[in-house]
């Protein structure tokens, strides 16, 4: 049975790349979904799967009832894109300014389409019952996942599976933690308030941006000297908005970032930290600060039975040399909320390909990452709820 499935996800996969370039040129910033939950809504639909739309906000949920008894598994895949301008050179490149699927949510959720359309195929051979869990803003904080979850995409549901594209490792391995597989996600608002003026005359103003400036720096030592080298930790100021001319000091300075971290001890620390230096970095220099720290996101924790379980089912596919165990991701993922409430695994499949040029980062303007990695996701998922 097993067999057929995995053929006929092979002989769709080139409707799969194109609806994951449909999705890649037509991409969607998180809360602002429109297209694409309608497009996966659509699809569903006309396989003869039950449809809940706006699920949470924007959410799409598919229920595939199987003809055979089991439990009720659901398959997550998100599907929101990024502010990035994309700078790669493929043919169906973004044509929304400014937006990216830089992260691969594009091809998630085209293969997670493709498990649903084989399925509905055989579904009289499917034990339990099926949940395709359509997320979107993953990306943001907040997400999608914890609205969904209030919204009943869970209801019922015994186990969930997920699964990220990574185009750091490379096509053909599966990588799945025990545990705590993600890192904690907390973010950080700052607004300096200075005092503008001209440029020619500094000594009248207090200049946010070097005082901004100086925080940037200072901030950085909060990881290097203060949390323990053998704690994994990473502080990113992802943004520093001031100014606009030459020759005018600003009166503001609004500065953003996050902070990620597997262990409770280094978040505190941490957190304490970010507060004690941005009060101190801006005293210094007769600055006001508003200052807002958002503890978001806890790590993925991967059921330990299960994990062994997806272990096994990589093993059977892909090969033992294939599959990467024990390696946490500094990434964080909302799918850890599913995982408060439920047991589940959350694995990464590799798309990296350097012949193909997909070997950027994610969230890089030429990320990109081999497409055949839809089909490496979906037999996952079809293994994965096919049974033990
Ligand atoms: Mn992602």
């Amino acid at each position: 049975m097993l067999e057929t499935i995995f053929t006929r996800l092979e002989e769709i996969y080139p409707e799969l790349v194109e609806i994951r370039r449909d999705f890649h040129m037509y991409p969607e910033l998180s809360h602002h979904e429109v297209r694409t939950p309608k497009k996966i809504a659509d699809y569903l639909s006309q396989l003869g799967i039950e449809v809940r739309t706006e699920v949470g906000g924007r959410g799409v949920v598919g229920t595939l009832e199987g003809g055979k008894p089991g439990k009720t598994i659901a398959l997550r895949a998100d599907f929101d894109a990024l502010p990035i301008q994309e700078e790669t050179n493929v043919p169906y490149q973004s044509t929304v300014p400014g937006v990216m699927h830089a992260c691969g949510h594009d091809l998630h959720t085209a293969a997670l389409l493709g498990v649903a359309k084989v399925l509905s195929e055989v579904r009289e051979h499917i034990p339990g019952t099926i949940k395709f869990i359509h997320q979107f803003a993953e990306e943001a904080t907040p997400g999608g996942a914890k609205p969904m979850i209030e919204d009943g995409c869970l209801d019922g549901v015994d186990l969930i599976y997920g699964a990220h594209v990574m185009s750091t490792e490379e096509f053909g391995t599966v990588s799945v933690k025990e545990g705590y597989a993600s890192s904690a996600q907390d973010d950080f608002n700052i607004v300096i308030y200075g005092k503008g003026g001209h440029g020619s005359e500094p000594h009248l103003t207090v200049d946010p941006i070097v005082t901004g400036s100086q925080l940037v720096v200072n901030l950085q030592q909060i990881v290097s000297r203060r949390v323990s080298p053998l704690q994994a930790a990473a502080l990113t100021v992802g943004s520093f908005v001031s100014g606009e001319a030459n020759n005018i000091i600003p009166d503001k300075a609004v500065i953003k970032g996050t902070v990620r971290t597997f262990d409770e001890e280094a978040r505190s620390i941490i957190e304490e930290a970010i507060e004690a230096v941005t009060k101190s970095t801006c005293t210094a220099n007769g600055a006001q600060v508003e200052y807002e720290y958002v503890k978001d996101c806890p790590s993925i924790y991967n059921d330990p039975n299960e994990t062994k379980y997806v272990e096994e089912v990589a093993k059977e596919l892909f090969g033992e040399k294939n599959l990467i165990t024990g390696v946490p991701m500094m990434g964080s993922e909302d799918f850890a909320f599913y995982q408060k409430e439920i047991p589940g695994v959350y694995f990464i499949v590799g798309g990296k390909n350097t012949e193909l040029h997909a070997d950027y980062p994610h969230h890089h303007p030429k990320f990109n990452v081999d497409e055949r990695a839809i089909i490496n996701i979906g037999k996952m998922f079809i293994r994965l709820v096919m049974g033990k």
